[in-house]
């Protein structure tokens, strides 16, 4: 195996190498985690891989999820048992094999007030006992993801101390899983593909493709390098239909406010609130390991050209705010809104030749035979990898092998009882996994790499030198943005903006 560590060194060494006109197995354009997924798949299979990245991993939607890992009960909402089904085992997958350190099991609360009819009460309830079948039908252990149950009052409250006590005539609880952060697990993905000799390409923004090659700009030196490949992968999820005329997406719009901690006393546990006159729509507060609370989401179709960043409108603030007061002791107002953020969901249109309809994502053949996979989710990344891999195998007539992702643990994972002891802080765990002690040694190498980068959050300096060594981190804004998330709260980013840049340039120039 290769090293997993990703870095400007061997971003310069990999593209110098594909430049000169070496041909891989597999190209893939876009480093969310669908691109990632697909680049982990086929190196895993011994294929050899490149993914190409128009800016950062992550920049796209997988970084502005609710950074949950779905059980599949929406699906089931819609009668779609296949897709849940597919979901939970993708949701067992994540939590008990491939990445136990990213997840965690995370309660949900599904408070009742007067507002909320016997009816609608019926409809949760017989909801999160559906879900606890899913969980079982995918062989979750209860011990990872625990069953849910009705609660009184009290019990609520001692929960989510913020919940209003005015009315609360119990609640219901249930579990679903959480990632530490979204762009940690597209991070992840693409060190371990790059563990199995994937070259992982930022700054490479793909201009053309087809089956067999793609034309991308270097966003460093300005130059245009032609990459071949027996077979290419249009990953690049709402961008997807900038490159191939054979997919058509309708993009719909997702909103979350960051409150900073403290805002609301929240604990560990999520609140899901009911949209007034939608029976299976909610909006939550979803508390994150660092304190911050994140309130989310809306779902508004956005016609017209395609952001790099989505931003959230005034409106979405205005719904989520006034939502989330309806249930809370203490009303929430703008003043409490520390951050913003906002994605966009790749749904899909149709067109093209399907190779894969089948499931929410597609995987399609264009005309041309270059292959587009759209849709899915943070979830069903997997899946979408081994079903798009399959479709490259099959078209490309590369040799066969089967997938292995699902006993494939990503780098850093360990099972909860293994993580349970390793030396290290457990926010560093969590963040690291088996890899926690290595980061946080680089602090013990200088005292001033334990420090934290700023006021206000414990990320330490250890952890961006580590981001540039290990995580492809680029630049400051890699870091603030994608690695740390410092930026999801402006005022973070700014208080540690200054540090990171030294730690950045340092880290850099002593890179071999
Ligand atoms: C608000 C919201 C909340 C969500 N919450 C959840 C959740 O809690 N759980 C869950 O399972 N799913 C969730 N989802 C769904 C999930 O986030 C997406 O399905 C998933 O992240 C899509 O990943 P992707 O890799 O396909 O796309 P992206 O993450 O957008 O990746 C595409 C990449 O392609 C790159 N790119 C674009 N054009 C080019 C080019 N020309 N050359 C090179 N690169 C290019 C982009 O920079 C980008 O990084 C949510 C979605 C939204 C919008």
């Amino acid at each position: 195996m290769t090293s997993g560590s990703l870095n400007a060194r061997r971003r310069e060494r990999e593209l110098a190498e594909l430049a000169a006109g070496e041909r891989v197995d597999v190209a893939v354009v876009g480093g969310g985690v669908t691109g990632t997924g697909i680049a982990l798949d086929a190196a895993s299979r011994g294929l050899s891989v490149a993914l190409v990245e128009a800016h950062d991993l992550a920049f796209g939607t997988s970084r502005w999820s609710s950074k949950l890992v779905h059980g599949g009960l929406r699906y089931l909402a819609h009668g779609e048992l296949g897709l849940a089904h597919e979901s939970a085992v993708e949701r067992g997958i994540l939590m008990t094999r491939t990445a136990p350190h990213l997840t965690r099991a995370m309660p949900q609360l599904f408070p009742l007030y007067p507002s909320t009819s016997r009816v609608q009460e019926g409809v949760i309830s017989a909801g999160v006992r559906a879900g606890d079948l899913l969980r079982r039908a995918a062989r979750t252990p209860s011990s990872v993801l625990p069953g849910p149950r009705s609660i009184p009052p009290l019990e609520a409250l001692a929960l989510a101390p913020g919940l209003s006590a005015n009315g609360l005539r119990g609640a219901l609880l249930a579990y679903d899983g959480a990632l530490v952060d979204d762009a940690r697990l597209v991070v992840t993905l693409a060190r371990t593909a790059a563990s199995f000799g994937a070259r992982i390409l930022t700054r490479l923004s793909a201009t053309s493709l087809s089956a067999d090659r793609i034309v991308a700009l270097d966003g460093i030196s300005g130059s245009t390098v032609d990459i071949h490949a027996r077979q290419v992968i249009n990953a690049t999820g709402v961008w997807a239909g900038t490159l191939t005329g054979a997919v058509r997406l309708r993009p719909s719009r997702g909103s979350h406010l960051v409150l900073a901690p403290g805002t609301v006393p929240m604990g560990t546990t999520s609140v899901n609130i009911g949209v007034p006159g939608k029976t299976n729509r909610f909006v939550f507060l979803l508390p994150q390991p660092d304190g911050r609370v994140y309130l989310g989401l809306t779902d508004e179709p956005v016609p017209g050209p395609i952001p790099a960043v989505p931003e959230v409108p005034e409106s979405d603030v205005d719904f989520l705010l006034s939502l989330a007061s309806s249930v809370l002791a203490r009303p929430l107002t703008r003043a409490d809104v520390a951050g913003s953020y906002a994605g966009l969901r790749p749904l899909v249109e149709g067109g093209g030749r399907s190779a894969d309809l089948s499931r929410k994502h597609a995987v399609l053949a264009g005309p041309d035979g270059l292959l587009t996979v759209v849709g899915g989710k943070l979830t069903t990344y997997r899946r979408m990898a081994e079903d798009a891999v399959d479709a490259a195998v099959r078209l490309a007539g590369l040799p066969e092998s089967p997938c292995r992702t699902a006993r494939l643990p990503l780098l850093g994972a360990a099972s909860r009882a293994e993580l349970s002891l390793v030396d290290a802080a457990p926010r560093l765990v969590a963040r690291y996994g088996t890899e926690a002690p290595r980061v946080a040694a680089l602090g013990e190498v200088d005292a001033e790499f334990a420090e934290p980068v700023g006021p206000g959050t414990e990320i330490t300096a250890a952890e961006v030198v580590w981001a540039v060594r290990n995580e492809g981190a680029l630049d400051v804004e890699d870091v603030l943005e994608r690695r740390t998330r410092l930026a999801l709260m402006p005022s973070d980013a700014e208080a540690a903006a200054a540090r990171v840049g030294e730690l950045v340039d340092k880290s850099l120039a002593g890179l071999s």
